[in-house]
């Protein structure tokens, strides 16, 4: 679906002529977006183009004119770039070892002013660094600094990414709700329950009340039942549900009670949703299908909570996939807030639900996943995938 220009991240790259604008922006989306040479001001207009920065989403990047731009025509640049900051949610401005000029302060405050996050890339740090009292006034007016050679640096994108995604507001990164454009008022939503040994005793979880809570919002009607008794409640619905919700671990034998008319998804893949990127998640999932002998796979949980017997994340899902691939995989865990640096030797990395988490810290991850070539996935779409319903749990998103 194409994203329609209000709804893109607006980003303006901002700084003096020939700081390096331009490169920086090719070398984030690794194509040449804005034409660089050697000579100050060669971007004499602010270049505004429409692209997809996974996994932050859809952006408008708006390459501008430098600053310190003279003479009539070149004044009239700067206006137009000053200009780009009414439309802008976050800029980039970017320095080099000559120090910073009055036009950089000028920006900044303004950029302070009008309260858009900056992030401050120190650009060229294979020549040098900027005076040292510089880079107190940049990084007074900033709210992250990175620093890096947009010509030798190889990991450019995942720096600015991860820049970015430290920045942006809550408003921007949480998604404003786990159903939003799915169901509408006076929908009826059957939510599937297993009350089995990993339900806590006498309350629901966190991502079933938060669902509970979501169609509320929406004006529509929760129906909730255990899987025993799914096919009786369908029975006396004298309205077609819009959707059914299921816990994914009776994602198969809701999948088999369900008419195929009837749209079904899992809270896990609601949360996908939520806190992560359901396109990354998914490619990351179809890895599955070229796994290996002696493949290392993360299982990556956001909480320590103490495991069950039957375990989703050390017992279900290894077997799940075992049996998927027929193949002797091999499984390691992390809890909590720990992510490992060292990430390269895993052929795919799974996600759990996240609920105790926010989406900023599922994105970083994913970034740090992508920019070390390493799939990742979740529990709800690994599950899925592995069920051979894939396709039918994401459909819901997709119309
Ligand atoms: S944070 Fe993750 S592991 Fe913990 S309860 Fe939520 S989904 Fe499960």
């Amino acid at each position: 679906m194409k994203e329609s220009r209000g709804n893109r991240l607006h980003i303006s790259i901002l700084g003096k002529m020939n700081v390096g604008k331009s490169s920086i922006v090719n070398a984030l989306f690794g194509r040449e977006i804005s034409i660089v040479s050697d000579f100050a001001g060669t971007t004499t207009d602010v270049n505004q183009k429409a692209m997809e920065l996974l996994p932050i989403g859809p952006v408008s990047i708006m390459d501008t004119a430098g600053l310190d731009d003279s003479g009539n025509l070149g004044k009239k640049r700067v206006e137009t770039t000053l200009a780009t900051l009414n439309r802008s949610d976050v800029a980039i401005v970017v320095f080099d070892y000559n120090g910073i000029k009055d036009c950089d302060i000028n920006v900044l405050a303004e950029l302070k002013k009008r309260k858009i996050p900056v992030l401050s890339i120190i650009n060229k740090t294979d020549i040098k660094l900027p005076p040292g009292n510089d880079i107190d006034i940049i990084k007074s007016h900033s709210d992250n600094i990175i620093k890096l050679s947009a010509t030798k640096d190889k990991d450019i994108p995942s720096k600015i990414k991860k820049g970015l995604i430290n920045i942006l507001s809550d408003d921007f990164i949480n998604s404003p709700s786990l159903l939003n454009g799915i169901i509408n008022k006076d929908d009826i939503i059957v939510l599937v329950i297993p009350i089995d040994k990993e339900a806590p005793k006498g309350r629901i979880i966190l991502p079933q009340v938060q669902t509970i809570r979501d169609i509320l919002d929406n004006q529509a009607i929760s129906v909730i039942c255990d899987t025993e008794r799914l096919q009786s409640t369908l029975d006396n619905l004298k309205t077609t549900p819009k959707l059914v919700v299921t816990d994914s671990q009776a994602f198969k034998e809701v999948d088999t009670i369900v008419p195929e008319k009837i749209s079904l998804t899992s809270f896990s893949i609601l949360f996908a949703k939520l806190k992560g990127d359901l396109k990354t998640f998914e490619i990351g999932a179809n890895t599955l299908d070229t796994l290996k002998d002696k493949d290392k796979i993360l299982i990556c949980e956001s909480c320590s909570h103490h495991p069950v017997e039957d375990d989703i994340g050390r017992v279900k899902i290894p077997n799940l996939i075992r049996k998927y691939t027929n193949k002797d995989i091999e499984f390691e865990h992390v809890s909590g807030h720990i992510f490992p640096k060292d990430i390269k030797k895993y052929s795919l990395i799974i996600h759990c639900g996240a609920c105790m988490t926010n989406r900023r810290e599922v994105l970083s991850r994913i970034e740090s996943a992508n920019s070390n070539g390493v799939p990742i996935t979740n529990y709800g779409i690994v599950i899925a995938k592995c069920l051979n319903i894939l396709n039918r749990a994401l459909s819901p998103f997709k119309s």
